[in-house]
């Protein structure tokens, strides 16, 4: 039933975006270029705005909350602690890796991206504080500023240490972790609400796009999507290709053959976590032991998110030409570690991805306004990006396995 939810709101995406185009085409064609950006910046857009507002508001308590919840969801630390941190560790090597790939591939397209002119061009402040300033910064000093100022390094920061705080208290933090999760839950919810009305903001921000800059703006978007599942493409080739064959010694075929029902599942529920019994599923196929795959493959939904991080630097790289501005190496390092932060903060749910895709944007000055040139074609983005989570998922819990898994099936078959 919940899919069923899911594909109706990706249809009323879809017709949001088809009907903003055509509108916004019949405003630029009737109007001239200049009298219809300024027509519609001044009486459509708004509706937009709203939409974006409402995706910034819920973007802190998402965050907050479901990194919490994922880990309050590792239960006792010590018992998590050893498969735990080779998880983590695979998990943040593959998203760093995806971010390069995005990046590398975004920027071999970049020559082919669109300068655009609109309004906001003057909003652009560059951002360039070096490394040490953002792994000072992760750091608050205050516990609540971050959350006012949506500063989404110190929100993850606090997030874990609560969330770990929650496990070492044991029995007296268990009622507080209990709330965490089914506030977790209610948050969910409410974002479900927000992207309820999506399809209105589509309408808005397509109609104002395509009516300031002419209908020449959807060759671009297409250049967009290709950059993106070039990048997806080649991270499964390069990355889980290898590691299942090198770590799990396994046939990278035979692994894609037998993850192949989760990620269609993925691709068109755009969702991680609704495709979670599917992905353990496929696991068992493969031998994963119960203990491994219960363990990463919810993490996993919650934390790791390849195709979300590949998706953010395309976009991030996409937006930044939109608004002539060429990022410095010292930025796209800022981006590499953010989207690589900010996939963590993504929610396993559909279109979350695209949410905290300001969080990026606003880590290098670029105002997520923007987002909404590329709103339109999320679920086009979605599905391939929720396909490569998944199958990032799977690929790890098949390596833990080999690493950690073959032992305790060895020591079940000899008490067996
Ligand atoms: N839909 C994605 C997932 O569930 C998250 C995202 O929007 O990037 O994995």
């Amino acid at each position: 039933m919940k899919e069923k939810k899911k594909l109706g709101l990706g249809v009323k995406i879809l017709i949001g975006l088809v009907a903003g185009i055509i509108v916004g085409a019949i405003f630029w064609a009737a109007m001239g270029p200049d009298a219809a950006a300024a027509f519609t910046a001044k009486y459509i857009k708004p509706f937009g705005d709203i939409f974006v507002n409402l995706l910034k508001f819920i973007v802190v308590p998402l965050v907050l909350l479901s990194i919490m919840d994922g880990v309050i969801a590792m239960g006792d630390i010590g018992k998590v602690g050893k498969i735990g941190w080779k998880t983590v560790a695979y998990f943040l090597v593959t998203t760093a890796i995806a971010c390069v790939i995005g990046l590398i591939v975004a920027s071999l397209f970049k020559g082919a991206f669109p300068i655009l002119s609109l309004a906001e061009d003057a909003a652009y402040e560059a951002k360039t504080s070096n490394l040490m300033d953002v792994i000072v910064n992760i750091f608050p000093s205050n516990a609540i500023n971050p959350l006012s100022t949506s500063a989404m390094l110190q929100i993850i920061f606090i997030a874990i240490i609560f969330g770990c705080g929650v496990l070492v208290a044991g029995e007296k933090g268990k009622p507080f972790g209990d709330f965490i999760t089914s506030f977790n839950d209610v948050t969910q919810r409410v974002m479900g609400f927000i992207l309820a009305v999506s399809p209105i903001g589509v309408f808005a921000l397509m109609v104002w796009v395509v009516a300031a800059q002419g209908p020449k703006i959807l060759g671009s978007l297409g250049l967009v999507l290709l950059a993106a599942y070039i990048g997806y493409i080649l991270h499964v080739v390069l990355v889980y290709s290898m590691s299942v064959k090198i770590f799990a010694k396994m046939s990278p075929l035979e692994f894609f053959r037998k993850i192949f029902p989760a990620a269609a599942f993925a691709f068109t529920s755009t969702s991680s976590v609704a495709t979670l019994p599917v992905t353990k599923e496929c696991c068992d196929e493969m031998d994963v032991h119960p203990e491994i795959s219960s363990f990463v493959l919810p993490l996993g939904a919650t934390v790791n998110m390849d195709g979300t991080a590949i998706y953010q630097c395309v976009a991030a790289i996409f937006l930044a030409k939109c608004i002539g501005v060429d990022l410095s190496i010292t930025q796209m390092i800022v981006i590499v570690v953010t989207a690589t932060l900010a996939s963590i903060g993504t929610a396993g749910t559909s279109g979350a991805g695209m949410i905290m895709l300001a969080m990026v944007l606003e880590s290098v000055g670029i105002p997520p306004v923007y987002i909404g040139i590329i709103y339109g074609i999320d679920r086009l983005f979605d599905m391939g990006r929720t396909a490569l989570n998944i199958i990032g998922d799977a690929s790890c819990a098949v390596c833990v396995n080999t690493w950690e898994g073959n032992d305790a099936l060895k020591s079940e078959k000899k008490t067996a």
